[in-house]
C-alpha cells in the first residue's frame, strides 16, 4: 500500500523513532509544532479516527498507554495536548490514523 506512515512504521522511510512496539510506532514531527511535537501511530493501516471500529480499537488503547508513558519520559509535566485530525475540514493530510502529542509550551484553546 502507498502510504507514508505505512512504510515509517515499517522502517523503509527515515524517521526520528522515539518509540516501537510490536503495535505501535512513534516519531517526531518533521514540522513541529511545539517544542515537543511526536506522533504516535499503529502500525497496522487504519484510515483515521473514523475507521476505528470494535474489531481494531484494541491498538487505540494501546496507543494511549504509550502516550502517557512517552509524556512522563519526555518531560511533560505541566501537560500536553493529544490531536488527531480526522477528514479534510480537520486538516488531515496523512491518511493513516496518527495522533499528535504537543507539549513544552502553553496552549491555546479553542485550536484554529
Ligand atoms: P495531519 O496534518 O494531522 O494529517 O498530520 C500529519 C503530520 O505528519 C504533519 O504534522 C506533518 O508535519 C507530519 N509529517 C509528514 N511527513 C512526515 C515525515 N516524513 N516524518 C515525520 N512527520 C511527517
Ligand atoms: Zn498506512
Amino acid at each position: 500500500m502507498d502510504c507514508l506512515f505505512c512504510k515509517i512504521a515499517a522502517g523503509e522511510i527515515p524517521s526520528s523513532k522515539v518509540y516501537e512496539d510490536e503495535l505501535v510506532y512513534a516519531f517526531k514531527d518533521i514540522e513541529p509544532q511545539a517544542p515537543v511535537h511526536v506522533l504516535v501511530i499503529p502500525k497496522e493501516h487504519i484510515q483515521s479516527a473514523a475507521a476505528i471500529t470494535s474489531e481494531n480499537s484494541g491498538v487505540v488503547a494501546r496507543i494511549f498507554e504509550v502516550i502517557s508513558k512517552l509524556a512522563v519520559e519526555m518531560g511533560l509535566d505541566n501537560g500536553f495536548r493529544v490531536v488527531s485530525n480526522v477528514g479534510e475540514s480537520a486538516g488531515q493530510s496523512v491518511r493513516h490514523l496518527h495522533f499528535h502529542v504537543l507539549g513544552g509550551r502553553d496552549m491555546t484553546w479553542p485550536p484554529g
